[in-house]
């Protein structure tokens, strides 16, 4: 079936991370996870730390209407998504694709976090480590989609 494509603009601080037409796009909603096709209602959201999902038309696919095409993630840590009838954009405040991501930087931060946590000594901030851990634990999750696995 042929999917309607909607433009997409994902924007990190430094750089415009995605620009261009989607199929779907899934972004972690501080409420829950949800999924965006087009048409959709114009509306904002927050964003929690997460992935963000999605689907381009793949121009390279002979027949993308029926393969479809791979989904590409993204690890986020935080921002904010908006739906308009032009388009979505999502402002986030750090983002890698999957490939991107330095997986023993990242094993690292996981492992100082923990260290932080298990000492909870006054000068630790506790909120902080909790926060730093749960951008590691999600880039680990998200790094698994490196390498064309999808
Ligand atoms: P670290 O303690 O390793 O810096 P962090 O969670 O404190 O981790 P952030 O403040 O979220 O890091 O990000 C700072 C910058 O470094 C951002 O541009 C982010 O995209 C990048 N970054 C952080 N961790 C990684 C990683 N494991 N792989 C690739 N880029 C990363």
């Amino acid at each position: 079936m042929f999917e309607k494509r909607f433009n997409l603009e994902v924007i990190a601080p430094q750089q415009v991370m995605y620009e261009g037409e989607v199929t779907t796009v899934r972004a972690p909603g501080v409420v829950a996870p949800f999924a965006v096709l087009a048409g959709h209602t114009p509306f904002l959201s927050l964003l929690e730390v997460g992935e963000i999902i999605l689907r381009d038309p793949s121009p390279s696919t002979p027949l993308p209407e029926v393969e479809g095409s791979k989904p590409q993630y993204m690890a986020i840590s935080g921002g904010i998504l908006e739906v308009l009838r032009t388009g979505v954009t999502i402002l986030v405040e750090t983002a890698e694709w999957a490939d991107e991501i330095d997986v023993s930087r990242a094993q690292s931060a996981k492992e100082r976090a923990q260290q932080r946590l298990a000492r909870q000594t006054p000068e630790i901030d506790v909120q902080r480590a909790e926060a730093a851990l749960a951008r590691a634990l999600n880039r680990l999750r998200v790094a698994q989609h490196a390498g064309g696995f999808g």
